[in-house]
This record gives C-alpha cells, sequence and structure tokens, in this order.
C-alpha cells in the first residue's frame, strides 16, 4: 500500500510511519511541521518507501500517483499546543479534513481519522463506549479541539453516506512515549521532565482525576488493525489501565528516583475529571488489545527525555 499520512511528522505520525514502513508498505508524509518535527522521522529520510512532503493539508497541495490509503493525524494535539493555535486547529479539522476526504475520493483510497477521546469531553458515561456521545462546551476553552474532531468525524461519514468512500475513524486515549516533546505540556512530558530535573511535580487541581494511558507502540498497532479491518467505527483505542494524577506522579518519581515531591497548581477550565476506554469493540473487532503496561511504558520513555534533556 502507498499512503499518504498526514501529521506524518508528529509523536503519532513517526511511530505509525515506522511501523507502517516495517511492514513493506510505503508512506507520503505529509506535515507543516506546526508542531510536528522533521527530526521525528529523520531516521526515515532517504528509505525508499518514505516520502516527506513539506505542506499544509488546508492549502493547495498535490501527491502525485497512487494513493491507497489517506491517513489524517494531523492537529496540534496537546492542550498546550492547541490553546496555543486554536484558528489553526479549526482549520485542519475542517479544511484540512475536506482535503484529504477529496484526496481519498479522488483516489479510490481508504480515508483513516485520527479522532480522540476529547468527543466525550468530560464524560458521564464511564468507561467510554463509543456509542456515548459526549458532554463537550461548545464555546469552552478545550472547544477548538474537541469541536474540530466532532466536525471531523461527521465529515468524515458524510463523505462515506454521500460519496461512498470507505472510511476509519479511530477515538484516541491518551498516549505516551518516545518523541514526546518535552516541552508539550502534557502530563506525562511534564511529570517526567520534572522529575530528571530534581523538581516538584506539578499536580493540577486535586490531582483525582483520571486518564489511561496507552504506550505509543500499542497505539498505532491498532491504527493499523483497524485501517486493515472493514469497519469504519468509530473505534476507542486506548489502554484500559486508568490512574489518578497523583498515582501517575507517584509512579514517575519512584522511577526517576526523584525525591522532591509534588506540589499543587490551579486546574485548567473544562478539564474532563475522568477517563478511560470501554476498548470491547477493539478486542472483538479488531482482535486489538494494549500488551505494555503504565510501568513499563514508563520505563521505556524516561531514558529518551533523558537523552533529548542531556540529563
Ligand atoms: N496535568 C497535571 N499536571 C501537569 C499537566 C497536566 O496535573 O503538569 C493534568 C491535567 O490537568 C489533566 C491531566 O493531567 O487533568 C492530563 O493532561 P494532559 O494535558 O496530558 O492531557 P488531556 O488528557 O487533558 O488532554
Amino acid at each position: 500500500m502507498r499512503i499518504v499520512l498526514a501529521g506524518g511528522a508528529g509523536f503519532l505520525g513517526s511511530h505509525l510511519s515506522d511501523l507502517i514502513i516495517s511492514r513493506g508498505d510505503s508512506v507520503v508524509c505529509v506535515d507543516n511541521y506546526i508542531t510536528g518535527r522533521q527530526a521525528n522521522v529523520a531516521h526515515l529520510l532517504g528509505h525508499e518507501s518514505f516520502e516527506l512532503l513539506e505542506a499544509d493539508i488546508c492549502g493547495d497541495f498535490s501527491v502525485d500517483g497512487d494513493v491507497d490509503a489517506v491517513m489524517n493525524l494531523a492537529s496540534p494535539a496537546s492542550p498546550k499546543d492547541y490553546y496555543e493555535f486554536p484558528i489553526e486547529t479549526l482549520d485542519v479539522g475542517s479544511i484540512g479534513t475536506r482535503n484529504l476526504l477529496e484526496l481519498a475520493k479522488a483516489n479510490d483510497a481508504t480515508f483513516f481519522m485520527a479522532s480522540t477521546s476529547e468527543v466525550y469531553g468530560d464524560p458521564s458515561v464511564h468507561p467510554q463506549t463509543e456509542d456515548y456521545w459526549g458532554n463537550v462546551n461548545p464555546i469552552g476553552e478545550r472547544s477548538m479541539y474537541d469541536e474540530a474532531k466532532r466536525f471531523s468525524e461527521a465529515l468524515t461519514f458524510a463523505y462515506h453516506r454521500k460519496h461512498d468512500v470507505a472510511v476509519r475513524v479511530v477515538r484516541i486515549f491518551n498516549t505516551y512515549g518516545p518523541r514526546m516533546q518535552p516541552t508539550d505540556g502534557r502530563v506525562v512530558s511534564n511529570f517526567i521532565t520534572q522529575a530528571l530535573r530534581g523538581q516538584a511535580l506539578t499536580i493540577y487541581g486535586d490531582g483525582l482525576q483520571t486518564r489511561s494511558f496507552c504506550f505509543v507502540e500499542d497505539e498505532v498497532r491498532g491504527f493499523l488493525a483497524l485501517l486493515d479491518s472493514d469497519e469504519t467505527g468509530p473505534i476507542n483505542i486506548g489502554n484500559p489501565g486508568e490512574f489518578t494524577m497523583l498515582e501517575l506522579a507517584e509512579l514517575v518519581n519512584e522511577l526517576t528516583g526523584n525525591a522532591a515531591g509534588i506540589i499543587y497548581e490551579p486546574l485548567p477550565s473544562d478539564d474532563p475529571k475522568q477517563r478511560q476506554p470501554d476498548i470491547t469493540q477493539a478486542r472483538e473487532k479488531l482482535g486489538w488489545e494494549p500488551t505494555i503496561d503504565l510501568r513499563t511504558g514508563l520505563e521505556r520513555t524516561i531514558p529518551h527525555f533523558a537523552e533529548v534533556l542531556g540529563l
């Protein structure tokens, strides 16, 4: 398969590029580097199955040759990043997604949309099943991301119903691993960076809010299981292991030997109180489930941060 991968130089996109190439398929990586980085795919440059195209999918861009699948991973995805780029986030979820759907349609290719657990907002159903419609504040501080992804899902299904485009929609839960940016503001990046520097870890709010963290290699394996299936989704791909931020902080401090403890800072508005994927569909329809628990995944991630930070 020749796969156009938008956002291919991002954290998830670069790991997905690796997996696609390792199984013998090829990648046309499209990125505008708003949050992605060429360094994430530097090891793939020159590989015969890897093409790199610097372009904004919201603007004019074209891909020559046959295309078998179009995968849309393009978007700022960390809260810190989408707070900084709110309009770009809405544009990429609307105009960018539409341009990629047109590309898929023109090539009779399968379209894969990377959606998010954020479509569930601050969920009142727990764990989250795919049939839950969510609890999203349409004008809240996270709305540029939540609503962009919800719009992307709607547009994807409109092309599927109106134009018969083959589609796959994945809802991604919190993912971590090597190549996360130490400065992206996410909880895993912040905690590991702080711990390696011997600083207290910053807990926002009371630390009793939960997230469920999936190691990146498990996550991207799930993407290809969905792509290869006949399922449209939406389908949750995430690790159901659920932790409070206090538990995460304790684990990071233990694994890094950090004795500086924790400090409390204000909770950002509309911060979801709980999040855990129900992955029954992924298990039953895709035969996928995660294999790497949080402790193991953090043990693999911490050395990457130490190297990047020179610590
Ligand atoms: N968080 C925290 N300390 C930090 C960064 C984040 O306690 O230094 C909290 C944040 O308020 C949220 C959770 O950790 O409740 C996950 O935040 P993140 O930005 O990683 O992802 P989200 O799931 O909110 O998109």
